[in-house]
């Protein structure tokens, strides 16, 4: 006979009527695409996400109709995939930080319907509708009075709508009242996001509403994000990248305040909504970071009530998380990708690990580590023939993951993106040692191949980023005839620090010294650039350097 216990699919809308009937004043502050800060509560989100659903509804979206957004982090935003998940529709993200020409594949391949986009974005769809012949309309998330004028309606080939009016005329509908939820099937799919595509052509990633709750509930707990009702999440990490690895329904399930950017990710923004709202944990790439710790220098400013920064998408510097937690701050240091939507590994401490007396600089070097699987991420290392290596903190080896919400297929791919056993093939290399901390050395393609031994690129970044004199450090491989490929590094001083020869003599002589370089690793030359090119997700784009290098010749 069957268990007794009753079915529940683990739908993202289950998240969502939580929060609007037991968190229901929850406040939700958003600073506007338009400039005002605007402060609602879950009861309301549920209520205008219903209207969104309705006025999708009517604009003949189905289940498994794909709804493009193309917007900042926005409370009209975070409506809208609600809206769209609600009722089968999938929310696909545009991220637009990424070429026309990428946007419009994404946007093509995706088979997106609809639309929703911030004013400010508009013209970039305005370039592109041409290329999209499923697209039926363009939906700009503001209000009637923010419309764009008739000249951008004119520019587009299909309807330009205003949402504030699609929900003002849902309401006057008088559906609201009878419209519950469907209860669809829990492997519906939800989300669509593309990877970043840096060989070949993008690829999308097709989250169900099982996976998105899976990955949202593990992400709560106290060795992840560590979310609760007394939480104000600043949710700093774009919709578009990875599923906003999570907040978007992470926050609701515990009944959190939400702290909403809009377009304004830059340090003095991020400083002035986390100060202003008492925010205690936030979410984003170094970058973002970076931009912080410089605002907060030059200012001299204090965060009194952030407890929580988790970093993710690329490795942060030690000195970053130095810095942090020389602010009182707990760095967690997660490691994900798109197709793991998106965190895979926790870098919170075991209490073994903490018994063992630690000095604060072990616990730093244990955090600069990717972190521990969680419980629905499994985790192998393994050789160029495909043989597991052991967990010993040494072998160096491909990452393997597999669990419920790891990738099994790419949107429209032919074959499946994983082995017989489920193992999905990540494209970094790492070791993991017997406590199961795994540590990223690279991404296969980023890892320099020197005369026979691999050297990281991230070691020796952070091992520059390091010195007082550096504000940001990239490696690149330049190819090499003795050696195969040799480590460059590539330096943006600090402001009012000359890159000439001496800084270049300096920073060789701090690299062949510093204890986390070997020998074999340490660079040889250095370039001094303005900027390191960053991509569309805010990492270095590694592409962009190497294509900078292609012709460099080592002195
Ligand atoms: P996301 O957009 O979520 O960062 P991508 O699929 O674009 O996901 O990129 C995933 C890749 O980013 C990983 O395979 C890894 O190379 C890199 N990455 C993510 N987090 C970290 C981290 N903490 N340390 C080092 N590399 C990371």
């Amino acid at each position: 006979p069957p268990g007794s216990m009753q079915s529940w699919p683990l739908l993202v809308t289950h998240a969502l009527e939580y929060a609007a009937r037991w968190h229901k004043d929850q406040k939700i502050v958003c600073k506007t695409v338009e400039g005002p800060v605007t402060i609602s509560t879950y009861a309301d989100l549920n209520q205008r996400a219903k209207l969104c659903a309705l006025a999708l509804q009517k604009l003949g979206v189905k289940p498994g109709d794909v709804v493009g957004t193309l917007a900042w982090n926005t409370t009209r935003h975070l409506e809208a995939w609600y809206g769209t998940m609600g009722i089968g529709g999938v929310t696909h993200t545009l991220n637009p930080r990424l070429s026309d020409a990428d946007i419009a594949y994404i946007a093509g391949h995706g088979e997106d319907r609809l639309i929703l986009v911030d004013a400010t974005l508009l013209p970039v769809v305005a370039r592109i509708a041409k290329e999209l012949p499923l697209l039926q309309a363009v939906v700009v998330l503001t209000d009637r009075q923010h419309m764009p004028d008739h000249a951008a309606a004119a520019a587009l080939s299909v309807p330009l709508l205003c949402y504030e009016q699609l929900l003002d005329e849902a309401a006057e509908s008088g559906a609201l009242g009878s419209f519950t939820w469907p209860r669809l099937h829990e492997d519906s799919p939800a989300g669509l996001c593309y990877t970043s595509g840096t060989t070949g052509n993008p690829k999308g990633v097709r989250y169900t509403h099982r996976s998105n709750f899976l990955h949202a509930l593990i992400t709560t707990a106290p060795d992840a994000l560590a979310l609760s009702a007394s939480s104000t999440i600043l949710m700093v990490v774009p919709m578009f990248h990875a599923n906003s690895w999570g907040l978007n329904f992470s926050g609701p399930m515990v009944g959190a305040r939400l702290v909403l950017p809009g377009p304004y990710l830059d340090g003095e923004n991020i400083y002035q909504l986390m100060h202003t709202f008492k925010v205690t944990v936030t979410a984003g790439v170094p970058t973002v970071w970076l931009n912080l710790l410089q605002h907060m220098d030059k200012h001299k400013l204090a965060l009194r009530h952030l407890q929580r920064v988790c970093i993710a998408g690329s490795a942060p510097p030690r000195s970053m998380i130095q810095a942090l937690e020389k602010h009182g701050v707990d760095v967690r240091h997660l490691w994900g990708m798109t197709e793991l939507s998106p965190l895979g590994s926790l870098g919170t401490l075991t209490s073994g690990q903490i018994g063992d007396g630690l000095t604060h600089d072990d616990v730093i070097s244990l955090k600069e580590g990717q972190g521990r699987p969680h419980l629905f991420c499994d985790m192998r290392l393994v050789d160029d023939e495909g043989k597991q290596l052991p967990n010993d903190g040494k072998a160096v080896g491909h990452l393997q993951v597999r669990g419920p919400i790891v990738v099994e297929r790419y949107h429209k791919a032919a074959a499946p993106a994983v082995d017989d056993q489920g193992w999905f093939m990540t494209g970094d290399v790492a070791s993991i040692d017997e406590h199961g901390m795994m540590r990223i050395a690279d991404r296969s393609k980023d890892v320099i191949k020197s005369g026979g031994e691999w050297i990281s690129s991230i070691a020796l970044e952070n091992a520059c980023m390091g010195h007082p004199k550096v504000l940001e450090a990239a490696v690149v491989g330049i190819p090499d005839e003795k050696w195969g490929e040799r480590p460059l590094l590539v330096v943006v001083p600090h402001a009012h620090v000359a890159g000439d020869e001496a800084l270049k003599r300096e920073l060789l002589a701090y690299m062949a010294e510093h204890p986390a370089v070997a020998r074999y690793a340490a660079p040889d030359d250095v370039a001094f650039v303005p900027e390191i090119p960053h991509n569309a997700t805010g990492k270095v784009s590694k592409l962009s350097l190497r294509m900078m290098f292609q012709h460099y010749k080592r002195p």
